[in-house]
């Protein structure tokens, strides 16, 4: 399991890592929001728990929580801070927090809520990887590895963000739907409102390349002029692979 850790102090955030690692986590730190959120983004494999710092430099705490909760509702958030007061802990929980706990702490603690987030979300993750369709999808020469956040086309092995997953599993659940941005933005994107249009397409280029033999003249992720996309998992002519289920 992978554990991000939003710390500016950086004799604190040492130590951290230092205990998580001896607990068998994979450990990242970040000493500020934008850093924070880019690890968060382009983790590979995906984290699986934020210990977030409230008192940061550039953005504080809560805006990356809310941030975080734009990009995934349930990655598990534990605010780790010098903050006691009532206020600052309704505040934290109304941006979405799990736990909050307050410094200096007792490490033996922090470590058992620890494993109560990660078990949480371990059952999460199992959930949903044996959820509609099956760990590994293939169609022409690509396996999607749901299980492993990898794609494979050929001999090329591509790994995959948790966006870039969804958004390829929503697309393979709708094979020859043709599915509008706004669409796709509402059952993807959850409507967040950071995603625009633009990034969508920038998601589906990357898709593109990933998948097609030509992402110039693409086979599978077709472009619907002025609505959206359609993915289709066999395109006409192509007897490669012939599945009867
Ligand atoms: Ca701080």
């Amino acid at each position: 399991m992978r554990i991000l850790v939003v710390e500016d102090e950086e004799a604190i955030a040492r130590g951290l890592r230092f205990n998580f690692e001896r607990e068998g986590y994979q450990v990242d730190l970040a000493a500020s929001g934008p850093a924070a959120l880019e690890l968060y983004e382009s983790a590979q494999p995906p984290v699986d728990l934020v210990v977030l710092d409230l008192m940061l430099p550039e953005m504080s705490g809560y805006e990356i929580c809310r941030a975080l909760r734009r990009l995934d509702l349930d990655i598990p958030i534990l605010a780790l801070t010098a903050r006691t007061l009532s206020e600052d802990k309704i505040q934290a929980f109304d941006c979405g927090v799990d736990q909050y706990m307050t410094k200096p702490f007792s490490l033996p603690e922090l470590l058992s809520r620890v494993r109560n987030l990660l078990d949480k979300r371990r059952r999460q993750i199992d959930r949903r990887t044996v959820r509609p369709t099956e760990d590994v999808v293939r169609f022409s020469d690509v396996a999607v590895d749901f299980g492993r956040f990898e794609l494979r086309h050929r001999e090329e092995v591509h790994p995959l963000t948790t966006r870039e997953q969804e958004l390829l599993r929503y697309f393979l659940e709708n094979d020859g739907v043709v599915l509008s941005r706004a669409r796709l933005q509402s059952e993807v994107w959850k409507d967040s409102a950071d995603i625009s249009s633009r990034s969508i397409d920038n998601f589906v280029m990357r898709l593109r390349r990933m998948i097609e033999d030509d992402p110039s003249s693409p086979r599978h992720l077709l472009s619907v002029r002025g609505t959206g996309y359609r993915f289709v998992r066999e395109p006409a002519g192509d007897t490669s692979t012939t599945d009867t289920g």
